[in-house]
């Protein structure tokens, strides 16, 4: 079994700027290269679940999204970085209810079951509290982290209450899974309170 990260896309790996579609429009946040470069390196599969609800409301289609995900598959190819990329293309209110869009967990027990994934030893990261609740329906650690966005700043105290740890971004929660796993584990799952400061 392999330990791995499911990563949310948009305002965790690139700017939200709304419905990215078009690799003109992808825009890298600061060093999520590098992190993932990093984790991969530690052994982590990288896992990437992302609503795309921009396909129920037909502002893209799902072979947009194909070749945008193997435009970023090359440009992370030159990191040395492979991820598996699993999208929920659904709006209950267009497509009627789903059991993959966050915060339901059906893309991460999907990626579970397609890539052997031993969830009691990874983790989830994301934006937004939808993100955490995917997470830890999954059986997994989680990462908040504290957008850029007004939405996702107001949920981290929610985020906080549910056990998720809360840091600034990516870079930073794939440094804390790294240096302090097993601490970090152990908080989350309140087996252990001290031991483990983000400032
Ligand atoms: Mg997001
Ligand atoms: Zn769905």
């Amino acid at each position: 079994m392999q330990k791995a990260i499911f990563l949310d896309r948009d305002g965790t790996l690139n700017e939200d700027t709304g419905y990215v579609h078009r690799i003109e429009d992808w825009r890298w946040l600061p060093l999520v290269k590098e992190s993932l470069a990093k984790a991969q390196r530690a052994g982590f599969l990288l896992v990437v679940v992302s609503n795309q609800s921009g396909i129920a409301r037909g502002l893209f289609t799902e072979e947009d999204l194909a070749v945008l995900e193997r435009q970023i598959d090359c440009d992370l190819a030159r990191s040395n970085v492979t991820v598996s990329w699993y999208h929920c293309p659904h709006l209950p209110e267009i497509t009627g209810p789903c059991l993959c869009r966050k915060p339901a967990p059906g893309m991460l027990i999907t990626a579970q079951k397609d890539l052997t994934i031993d969830m009691a030893n990874s983790w989830m990261i994301g934006d937004r509290l939808r993100d955490c609740e995917a997470g830890i329906a999954a059986g997994l650690g989680t990462i908040k982290l504290s957008g850029t966005h007004e939405k996702s700043r107001s949920e981290d105290e929610k985020a906080k209450e549910l056990g998720s740890l809360v840091v600034q971004n990516l870079s930073q929660g794939i440094d804390c899974i790294l240096t302090a796993q097993k601490e970090c584990l152990a908080w989350f799952h309140g087996k252990a309170r001290r031991g483990m400061h983000v400032s």
